[in-house]
């Protein structure tokens, strides 16, 4: 291979007044160019966001973590090329690099959950409302309907968030506290589907957790965990 998906060096300041620059290698057309993105599709893994270990093909999830979703499916570690993605999606908007993102997420999440597409709901984590007025679009909601818009999957905003605010504490234990607190459930819960909680990365996973423990509070039997990122390994 004559490029590397990792090397972002080559793009800098540059993407900022020239969108259509590959954020993998640097070559001018499109925000991600054909080549870097089979590259990325082809070595597309599910990883444990705990343990950060590849999940073997086949499996559901990590064997070894103890993780409250029936299935985890991860897009692929958070560095190079996605990690720059992600950011100028969430935080620039840059529109572009939306079709990038849901291929990956599209790859990385089965057609086939084992259930009917009738009773599979995708959640989005919602955002902090002062965060979405911010950057002008919601992120995690427009790749949850798109996800099951192209699966025939529904999609509903069965969470909200309980206290509108950032989280503030300075202690692990503190922010843990208040990511317990951070959403409610706001529609009914049909314990007969499968609910698909969908984030964009996975940094200490307390937002997921919560989310998810919530959602099992109020009936969800059947919950699957989805995110686009996961920090990477330690030793690399
Ligand atoms: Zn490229
Ligand atoms: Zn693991």
């Amino acid at each position: 291979m004559g490029f590397d998906v990792k090397n972002t060096t080559k793009v800098g300041l540059l993407d900022l007044f020239c969108p259509h620059i590959c954020r993998g290698c640097g070559a001018l057309g499109s925000v991600f160019c054909e080549c870097c993105k089979k590259y990325m599709l082809e070595r597309q893994q599910n990883v444990c966001p705990i343990c950060k270990q590849k999940v073997e093909k086949g499996e559901e999830k990590c064997r070894e973590c103890e993780i409250p979703f029936r299935r985890f499916y991860v897009g692929s570690y958070r560095e190079g090329a996605l990690a720059k993605m992600i950011r100028e999606y969430k935080y620039q908007s840059v529109r572009a690099i939306e079709q990038v993102l849901l291929e990956l997420l599209f790859k990385a999440v089965p057609e086939d959950l084992g259930v009917e597409a009738e009773r599979i709901v995708v959640v989005p984590l919602p955002t902090i409302g002062k965060h979405v007025r911010q950057r002008g679009l919601d992120h995690t909601k427009i790749l949850a309907k798109k996800l099951a818009k192209r699966r025939g999957w529904q999609c509903e905003m069965v969470l909200e968030r309980a206290a509108d605010t950032v989280q503030v504490g300075t202690s692990a234990a503190e922010r843990a506290k208040q990511a317990e607190q951070a959403y409610r459930v706001a529609r009914k819960i049909d314990v007969e589907k499968t609910y698909l909680l969908l984030d964009d990365v996975w940094t200490t996973g307390a937002s997921m957790l919560a989310a998810a423990k919530t959602m099992q509070e109020a009936g969800v039997e059947n919950l699957v965990g989805v995110i686009l990122a996961t920090g990477k390994p330690l030793e690399e």
